[in-house]
């Protein structure tokens, strides 16, 4: 899972975006910076916790170095991103010893899976947040409210029989981990709670459920995120259209698994319905969703993205395999063929889809013959975007006893050669897309250069694919980051796309 520091400025703005104005003055403001770390859901929950301090009077910081209180809002989901966030935690503990910093918090999943040991180990850290426990941040910093909130901002919601029959099989059990609370995080925010918003301003997520009742055997988010459970209906709209009210144009739908959303309050294609209905708000252009469990994609799904414009036709559903014998050992299930077949449907029913996948290679026991079956079904399937996982074995998983680990040196052998093959793909998928027009939401100067600005199209999700450089606009036009323009593509390369504005 991508990494990535977090900016809570608003890219061509001051300030960030408050969602909720402050109700309450605090008697000594403290300054709060935020690093946060792993994927947009946690990025949600940093904005939570954004949301909630300024409410309470806190002045929020968008560089560590100048805060009295520093927040690592960590990721857990496998080896590497833990590391990151020891890293970044040792990092700031630095910045506490040498007096620059007076407190160090560290919250999210890294919380939930080592709480006593990050205490015991890092004594720079002061306190610590779990993710099922966003609220305790007034009391973690130092700043408490002056008023306390007449509500509050989380809603405890039902689960769904799924979840409780999982549970009942010991699929959240967290027993085996030192120092884990027993209880599961169980909260969701809802579109009351406060949120600073640290995406561009003319882009937004929003969390639609939180955790994941699926067996899958490699994954220990539903023991760090507890079970699936949905936001109303009503909160979500709700909060998109405040969000469409302050400037966002795009806005992108995330949860472990987006597309159970409203089954535990009994919504038969939930996910299709609300999309529906957020397809409907006046000021909104583009709407996507992410994370698509392969088979809960319905065909009543695809005809709602299909009659939409608002709504991008653009499909992630991160596969994880195509070995049929592979994924029965992930507790998957489907194969190559299914896969196929419904990418089929897909592709007949949105034809100008967009396809986005992952895969992890180096499973436990993946032998050549299943590796290659992949690899023939990545070949054959022709995904607009991928990206690959090399396996990490985590305690507490249920691969984690499994037999027949592969070597590191073997993993990455085998990352490397399926991103190969996908490599080509993209590059002559992207060359076709040469001399084509698309509407570009014009994000700002280039990462790599200040001469090009760069931008996305309805193709292009947010932070995950590749880029579109822009090399040229009409004379007469100030180009504005956040805004849409019609564009044609000039150059392609493996991944990224130059553009000209038209
Ligand atoms: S669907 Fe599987 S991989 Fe995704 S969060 Fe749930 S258990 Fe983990």
């Amino acid at each position: 899972m991508p990494s990535k520091s977090l900016t809570i400025s608003t890219p061509g703005e001051k300030n960030p975006t408050p969602m909720a104005e402050a109700d309450t003055q605090p008697a000594r403001p403290q300054k709060v910076g935020f690093v946060s770390l792993g994927c947009p859901k946690n990025l949600v929950d940093s904005e939570v916790m954004m949301g909630l301090l300024a409410r309470a009077g806190a002045e929020l910081s968008p560089r560590a170095e100048d805060a009295d209180v520093i927040v690592v809002n960590t990721c857990s989901f496998i080896e590497s991103a833990q590391q990151e966030s020891v890293n970044t935690i040792l990092e700031m503990a630095g910045l506490k010893t040498s007096g620059r910093a007076k407190k160090l918090v560290v919250a999210g999943c890294l919380v939930e899976r080592f709480r006593d040991e990050i205490r015991q180990r890092i004594p720079e850290v002061d306190a610590v947040v779990g993710t099922g426990e966003l609220q305790n941040i007034l009391s973690a910093t130092g700043v408490v409210p002056v008023v306390a909130p007449n509500k509050s901002p989380f809603v405890v919601l039902s689960t769904r029989a799924e979840g409780d029959a999982r549970a009942a099989q010991g699929r959240f059990s967290r027993g085996q981990w030192d120092g884990a609370i027993a209880d599961l995080p169980n909260y969701l925010y809802d579109d009351e709670t406060p949120r600073i918003l640290a995406t561009p301003k003319s882009t937004a997520y929003i969390k639609i459920a939180e955790g994941c009742d699926h067996p899958c055997t490699f994954c220990i988010i539903p023991q760090l995120r507890g079970q699936f459970r949905s936001r109303r209906f009503e909160s979500v709209i709700a909060e998109a259209e405040r969000l469409a009210q302050i400037g966002v144009r795009e806005i992108t739908l995330i949860g472990q698994d987006t597309t159970c959303y409203g089954e535990d309050f009994g919504l038969k294609d939930g996910l299709a319905l609300l999309l529906e209905k957020l397809a409907q708000i006046e000021d909104l252009r583009w709407i996507r969703f992410l994370y698509a469990y392969p088979n809960k994609i319905t065909g009543k799904l695809l005809e709602t993205i299909a009659t939409h414009e608002k709504l991008c036709s653009y499909m992630d559903v991160p596969l994880q395999h195509a070995s049929a014998s592979v994924l029965k050992r992930m507790k998957r299930g489907g194969g190559a063929e299914v896969f196929l077949r419904s990418i089929d449907k897909m592709r007949r029913a949105i034809p100008d889809v967009t396809l986005r996948t992952s895969f992890i290679v180096g499973f436990p026991g993946e032998t050549e013959q299943e590796f290659a079956e992949l690899c023939d079904f990545v070949r054959e399937a022709q995904f607009d975007w991928m990206g690959t996982f090399s396996y990490s074995d985590q305690e507490g998983a249920g691969a984690f006893d499994l037999d027949d680990k592969l070597s590191l040196a073997e993993i990455e052998w085998r990352r490397k050669h399926l991103m190969g093959i996908q490599r080509q793909i993209s590059k002559k998928k992207k060359k076709a897309l040469v001399g084509q027009e698309f509407d570009l939401l014009l994000e700002g100067s280039s990462e790599e250069t200040d001469l090009l600005m760069e931008g996305r199209t309805a193709m292009h999700a947010p932070e995950i694919d590749g880029k579109v450089f822009v090399n040229e606009f009409p004379a007469e036009a100030e180009p504005q980051p956040g805004e849409f323009y019609r564009c044609q593509i000039v150059e392609a390369h493996d991944y990224d796309l130059v553009a000209r504005i038209l």
